[in-house]
């Protein structure tokens, strides 16, 4: 019998109905409740971090989730966090980052329908997050939603209301779970050769700029100056815009010369960037040497440069960090000399 800790967040999974709308309310102890089953292969303990809705989830609370699993490391065979679906897929992303390597399955889920509801999704997906994490081939941090395990750097919430949120992002789903039965896609546990390692720090001084037609390059300048990193997310597979007098292009330029991180992502959600195809976005790769954030997710992206600027004392490390692969959450690099 498997010895599983489950953290819960709140999220809808745990809410219940107010006069201000649905809240979580629910504890830990209660969501266990709902899934009895679960007895038949594993023993749960509950905790309770905290009880939010997750638009008020923080860096500093994914902090505290990865501690959680950090203090409880040994006593447990897996772990199950709970977790409202809004911004699940940046909570899943950082924990990849401040959890790596885990032999033990690290599972983020939750639910488009409060638990307590006769008709929801909440009680299949925390039955299956459990039988995930008890499972011996499953490792690292996943999500597990809708019967789809999910890299945790690779998920992204598609779906406001549907049972089907969650896509998997330019990656192959890792397993699928029908009935009580989980199907792997992939299978590489062998394949973990470092031991498992906790990080502590995160710097959120990094900041989103989504570009529409006609944006002002003013908008940068406001969030490079406020920030450690601004991700750029510009249209197709990335480009930067060169009208009025090409101030976009200055703008990099004294934020880079200010040693800011300037990062080119794309507004589009599949398939990813490549900067070396339109002059818009090769010149201004050359000429900075911008990162980029190829197939990686938004969400992967953000929270990985948290992390990093975190993490590193040098602005030389940053490159080989950021395209470094963490959970499976980067593989298209370019072509070679590209970066
Ligand atoms: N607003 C909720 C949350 O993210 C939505 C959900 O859990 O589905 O906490």
């Amino acid at each position: 019998m498997k010895n599983i800790l489950m953290l819960a967040t709140g999220g809808t999974i745990a809410s219940q109905s107010g006069d201000n709308g649905l809240t979580p309310l629910l504890t830990s102890t209660q969501l266990l409740e709902y899934v009895p089953a679960a007895r038949q292969f594993c023993h749960v303990d509950a905790l309770q971090l905290f009880n939010l809705d997750s638009t008020n989830m923080q860096p500093k609370h994914w902090l505290k989730i990865a501690a959680a699993i950090e203090e409880h490391y040994d006593r447990y065979d897996g772990f199950v966090v709970c977790h409202g679906t809004d911004t699940m897929a940046y909570t899943a992303a950082a924990i990849s980052y401040l959890v790596q390597n885990s032999p033990k399955p690290v599972v983020i889920t939750g639910a488009q329908k409060p638990i307590d509801l006769e008709i929801t999704d909440a009680k299949t997906n925390l039955l299956d997050s459990l039988l995930f994490a008890s499972c011996d081939k499953a490792h690292g941090v996943n999500i597990v939603f809708d019967g789809k395990v999910i890299a945790g750097t690779r998920g992204k919430k598609e779906r406001t209301k549907s049972y089907n949120a969650f896509s998997s992002i330019n990656f192959p789903y890792i397993a699928i779970i029908q009935d009580g039965h989980i199907i792997f896609y992939l299978d590489d546990k062998r394949l973990l050769d470092r031991p498992v390692s906790f990080s502590h720090r995160l710097n959120d001084k990094v900041a989103l700029l989504k570009l529409i037609p006609s944006m002002e390059s003013g908008v940068l300048d406001y969030l490079a100056e406020h920030n450690d990193a601004v991700i750029i997310e510009s249209f197709g597979v990335g480009g930067l815009p060169t009208y009025e007098g090409d101030d976009f292009h200055k703008a990099i330029r004294r934020w880079v010369d200010a040693g800011k991180i300037i990062v080119m992502a794309t507004q589009v959600t599949n398939e990813g960037s490549n900067m070396s195809v339109y002059e818009v976005g090769k010149t201004i790769k050359r000429d900075f040497g911008l990162l980029e954030t190829y197939d990686m997710t938004l969400e992967a992206a953000v929270t990985k440069l948290m992390w990093i600027l975190g993490n590193t004392s040098g602005p030389d490390q940053i490159p080989g960090m950021f395209y470094g692969t963490v959970n499976r959450d980067i593989l298209f690099t370019g072509a070679a000399g590209e970066r």
